[in-house]
């Protein structure tokens, strides 16, 4: 793969990068979509990262299914870069990798190690497939915030594009992880994307107090006994920080568990575009 980009690279072709980690959906295609528009070659990597789960995460039974991923976007891509765990990860290799405290708050109080593996893994990636753009989706907005840190910090010559979360008809967000809920989860599930537009309802009408909100947006998830919460917040959209009163962009987000399927969401606030500039 590094030696392609390379001859890639050589030759002036601009390459666009989507990171996966596979049973793709219309979620995953609308970044390789965007890639496809905007660049000469589209670089789709499928890859279960064993560094970005916990010991009691679901990594063994994460959904999988490359041949079907791969008719699924044959027209659409260029290279499909799916590397065995071995020669990715050493097997000595033992990285703490240097993240900040984007890294610390919502996902990351549950999932401590997580960002860590991600940004394990993209720094690799990187490397090897050395893209011009690499393009990433709004429903891992702090994924996306700390892998464009990841890029400022260490001067990576690669733009870090986000692109709008893609939505069944009901509002719930795609995720490989949909395909665990049953019939009774799946049909609460779509009240977390109805909690959050409860939040922008009032946000847009004009409400500030972030207790108020949550407030709200608690008693509204009520209607959805099988979730179980494990944060709603609102955070300035891009330092993550604590707030009490809206001012700046904020990120209104959520993940809540359904038996032991994890599921997140966010909507952003105030924000005239999806690049949001740190
Ligand atoms: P994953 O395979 O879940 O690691 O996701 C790979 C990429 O697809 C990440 O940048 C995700 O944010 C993005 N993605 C996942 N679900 C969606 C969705 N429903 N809409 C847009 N992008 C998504």
């Amino acid at each position: 793969m590094a030696h392609i980009c390379q001859r890639l690279r050589g030759e002036g072709k601009r390459i666009g990068f989507v990171p996966t980690m596979g049973f793709l959906h219309a979620g995953h295609l609308s970044l390789i979509e965007r890639a496809r528009k905007e660049n000469d070659v589209v670089i789709v990597s499928i890859f279960v990262n064993p560094a970005q789960f916990g010991p009691h995460e679901d990594f063994s039974t994460y959904p999988r299914d490359i041949e079907h991923d791969r008719s699924m976007i044959r027209h659409m891509t260029d290279y499909l870069f799916c590397p065995p765990v071995d020669e990715i990860y050493f097997p000595t290799e033992h990285f703490d990798f240097y993240i900040n405290d984007l890294a610390d708050s919502l996902c990351g109080v549950s999932r401590p190690h997580h960002f860590a593996g991600v940004v394990l893994v993209l720094s690799k990636f990187f490397h090897i497939v050395q893209p011009h753009a690499a393009y990433f989706g709004q429903k891992d907005y702090q994924q996306y915030l700390i892998i464009k840190t990841l890029v400022q910090e260490f001067f990576l010559q690669l733009q870090v594009i986000l692109c709008p979360t893609i939505r069944e008809k009901d509002g719930l967000a795609m995720s490989s992880r949909n395909v665990f809920l049953n019939k009774e989860e799946r049909h609460q599930a779509p009240f977390l994307y109805q909690s959050l537009l409860l939040a922008e309802k009032m946000l847009k009408n004009g409400e500030k107090n972030v207790a108020t909100l949550l407030k709200n947006m608690k008693e509204f998830l009520r209607k959805c006994p099988l979730a179980r919460l494990d944060y709603i917040d609102i955070r300035n959209a891009h330092t993550l920080q604590k707030i009490e009163t809206i001012g700046d962009p904020v990120v209104v987000a959520l993940a809540a568990y359904f038996g032991k399927t994890r599921l997140i969401d966010n909507i952003l606030f105030s924000a005239p575009h999806y690049e949001i500039k740190r």
